[in-house]
């Protein structure tokens, strides 16, 4: 059995893992273009030492990471719990600090906002809405689209209020406006606008609140750097500097792909790039038009010394709403940004040389943008100066920066320069969202990633991954046992 990959994210990464432990007969090949595997998940290197994440930050779910991992047999990856979560301080000067411990959270809200037992009904409410979630839409996969509106289905997503949107659903739990901004706001973290994303993103903090920020060790960059070595000692061949320009299918079958002109032939093709720009590659399919998730620029700095900052802060404006809409539906920039601050250097040394430290800085910005633009609206030297002026001396402590744009993420390959995949819309989630599965009328194709059921963050692309390998699985009857022999005869 030959299985060839397009794109060497996560999702590939994760899958491969899965199918090789599982069957370590099975002859994997890996085409990425570019010349290294991990997508998303990637270091920034500065020019003068040190390295620091280009891309994802926040570990969500560890207990789900942890348990995927051991499944693919790999072994020795490391969180840490980072307590407290991190802050939100507003422009108002209003400060909300997430306690990692549940209790001490209640408390401190309590006393802060005297909203204590809202904020107990919410984490109640949420973890019931989120088995239910689990079982319903996260752990499994649909065959058409019209599963979603089964009795089933539906029936939970009205009682769980799905279609309230993300931050209007906590006005059923918080009179704080800090609050209800506070909650909600994570949607942002697969690049939904909380004021239109369907509350079931909502879940999103609520599992943040109720199972932590994790850090891992070494940065997130080098889990994907641990599951390459993994997949090459397991004999998977990776491509590099290979892109993939088509995808053969003759009689509704996948027969290989070609890659640098070259045409190879295999029984299965996974496609692991972003939808809709993997539907170019695929035979006789037109792309869909999708909602693009939000971008974001992002600044690296490497530091003198260290920063009096915990790992990470969030620099919010008093009212996020304005800054959405301008980001989201009017594709300007807005006037009062909002900034994350990531400094791994707190909790971990093996970054960068001692006495130095590196920190990120994301901002939520509309897509399209290039540097050329922030620099005609002097957008870089504005957030700079938010960053002075809430850690005076901070830039006299920059000794490099380098920036990432939306244009820049676009130009590798993510749809639109949007950061995160698709939106999390209603139209864009669980039945009606790309499946493993990706077309029913062309067999042996399949698809895993961020603009994949069910949707973007690494643990939940990993559980993408484990959808998939079970639908390969299932389709290909290898519940009994692989045979070669078996799927040929197919
Ligand atoms: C700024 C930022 C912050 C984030 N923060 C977090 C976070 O804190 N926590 C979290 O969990 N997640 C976060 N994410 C999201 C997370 O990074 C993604 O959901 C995840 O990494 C996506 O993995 P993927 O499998 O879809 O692959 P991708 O990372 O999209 O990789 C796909 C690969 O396919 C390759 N490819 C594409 N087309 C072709 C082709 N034609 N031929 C060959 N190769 C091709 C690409 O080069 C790429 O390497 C963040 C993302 C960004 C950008």
């Amino acid at each position: 059995m030959k299985i060839g990959f397009v794109g060497a994210g996560v999702g590939t990464l994760h899958a491969a893992l899965l199918l090789t432990k599982r069957y370590p007969e099975v002859e994997i090949t890996i085409f990425e273009k570019e010349s290294r595997a991990g997508g998303r998940l990637a270091s920034v290197d500065f020019e003068t030492g040190g390295r620091i994440d280009q891309g994802p930050t926040i570990v969500l779910m560890p207990g789900k990471l942890q348990e995927q991992l051991r499944e693919a047999g790999l072994e020795g990856v490391e969180l840490e719990r980072i307590d407290p979560l991190y802050d939100l301080h507003f422009d108002d000067g209003t400060i909300v600090t997430k306690q990692a411990d549940v209790v001490d959270q209640t408390i401190a809200i309590e006393r802060q906002f005297g909203e204590g037992r809202g904020f107990q009904e919410f984490m109640q409410q949420k973890a019931k809405d989120y088995d239910v979630s689990v079982s319903k839409f996260l752990e499994r996969t649909y065959s058409r689209k019209r599963d979603l509106l089964h009795p089933d289905m539906l029936a939970p997503l009205v009682k769980m209020h799905a279609m309230e949107t993300a931050h209007d659903h906590l006005k059923r739990f918080f009179k704080s406006k800090h609050l209800r901004m506070a909650y909600s706001f994570p949607t942002f973290y697969i690049g939904g606008n909380p004021y239109t994303t369907p509350s079931i993103y909502g879940l999103i903090p609520y599992r943040e609140q109720e199972e932590g920020v994790w850090y891992v060790k070494g940065g997130y960059f080098s889990l994907a750097e641990r599951m390459y070595e993994a997949l090459v000692e397991r004999g998977v061949t990776f491509k590099f500097n290979q892109p993939v320009d088509r995808v053969l299918i003759q009689q509704g079958q996948t027969k290989g792909l070609v890659a640098a002109g070259q045409e190879y032939v295999y029984d299965t093709v996974v496609l692991n790039g972003e939808f809709p720009l993997m539907e170019y590659l695929v035979e006789g399919k037109q792309p869909k038009k999708y909602v693009p998730s939000g971008g974001t620029l992002l600044l690296y700095f490497k530091i003198d010394g260290k920063v009096d900052l915990p790992v990470h802060r969030f620099l919010m404006p008093s009212d996020l709403k304005p800054l959405m809409t301008s980001i989201f539906k009017k594709n300007e920039l807005p006037e009062n940004p909002a900034v994350y601050l990531f400094n791994p250097s707190k909790i971990d040394d093996a970054l960068t040389a001692s006495g130095t430290s590196v920190v990120y800085a994301l901002v939520p910005s509309p897509r399209g943008f290039d540097q050329a633009n922030y620099e005609a609206h002097g957008f870089i030297d504005q957030i700079l100066d938010k960053i002075e002026q809430h850690l005076p001396g901070f830039q006299s402590q920059v000794t490099e920066m380098k920036i990432r744009t939306p244009q820049d993420a676009q130009d590798f390959g993510l749809y639109e320069g949007g950061s995160f995949g698709i939106a999390p819309t209603i139209r864009q989630s669980a039945a009606l969202k790309t499946q493993a599965k990706p077309y029913a009328d062309i067999e042996r194709l399949y698809a895993v990633g961020a603009s994949v059921h069910p949707c973007g963050g690494v643990p939940i692309v990993m559980m993408g991954a484990t959808l998939l390998v079970n639908r390969m699985e299932q389709e290909m009857r290898w519940k009994n046992g692989y045979s070669d022999e078996r799927i040929s005869s197919m």
